[in-house]
């Protein structure tokens, strides 16, 4: 194939990749500072693909993405970032069996996040369901809560809902910790706490990311930390009155 060759589908109205965005997104997974701690080479043994829970569900082998990583097959790459890549539990089972110290489920986390960085369709639709994950998480400092789980949120457990339907906020109250006597969230998160996380999420990249790939969640989520920085501030004005 030549250089200036674009990739696509004969038979599919989608419109071919260049050779040129190839190379940009392989070159963003090989110069991922984790990459050469990921893959040292590939047996084609197929001991990952063996043990990997997905790989027993999905149309899906850690052995064929290093596979495709280590003979740097570039169309089959964005391919696999099309789909496959998200099949991954991220169980990190193949990563303790594979005889070459390989990490298949690392190597995968790098994929997802260069899908992201180029704002793939795939990431997108697959983290499109998280978006009240993160809100909550965002607002909140967690993401389940006690009163998230009621028999109507959880019909598919069956008759195990009856361990579930109890008087839980009575319950939390016996728990010998104070930041777990909460109902609306897992535990009461300082808000200081929560302040640091947002420092940590811009510094490192998060919040870029996020825009990216789903620009309105991140206005609302940019409004939420802002109102919580003002909270902050007024809380600590409040102290240095006192
Ligand atoms: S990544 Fe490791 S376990 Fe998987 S096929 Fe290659 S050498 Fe075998
Ligand atoms: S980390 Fe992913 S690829 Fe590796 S065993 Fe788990 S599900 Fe399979």
């Amino acid at each position: 194939m030549s250089q200036s060759t674009a990739v696509g589908d004969p038979v599919s109205s989608d419109s071919a990749v260049p050779r040129e965005k190839l190379e940009e997104i392989y070159d963003d997974i090989r110069s991922h500072v984790m990459f050469d701690h990921e893959l040292y080479g590939c047996l084609n043994c197929g001991i990952c693909t063996a043990t990997c829970p997905s790989a027993h569900y999905y149309d899906f082998s850690p052995r064929e993405i290093v596979q495709l990583l280590w003979t740097e097959n570039l169309e089959a790459i964005h391919d696999a970032m099309q789909e496959k890549i998200w099949a991954c539990a991220q169980c990190y089972t193949c990563a303790a069996r594979c005889p070459f110290h390989n990490s298949p489920g690392g190597l995968i986390m790098i994929m997802r996040e260069t899908a992201i960085k180029h704002g793939m369709q795939s990431a997108k639709d697959v983290l499109r369901p998280f978006s009240r994950v993160l809100m909550k998480l965002v607002a909140t400092g967690n993401q389940l809560a006690p009163n998230m789980i009621t028999p109507d949120a959880f019909a598919d457990w069956g008759p195990n809902i009856a361990k579930v339907n109890a008087p839980l906020n009575v319950l939390r109250k016996a728990i010998p910790v104070p930041t777990l006597h909460t109902m609306d969230t897992a535990w009461e998160v300082n808000i200081r706490t929560s302040i640091e996380l947002y420092t940590i999420w811009e510094a490192t990249g998060v919040l870029d990311q996020l825009e990216t790939i789903d620009e309105n969640l991140f206005d609302v989520i940019s409004d939420v930390m802002d109102e919580k920085r003002a909270d902050y501030a007024d809380w600590l004005e409040e102290q240095q009155a006192d």
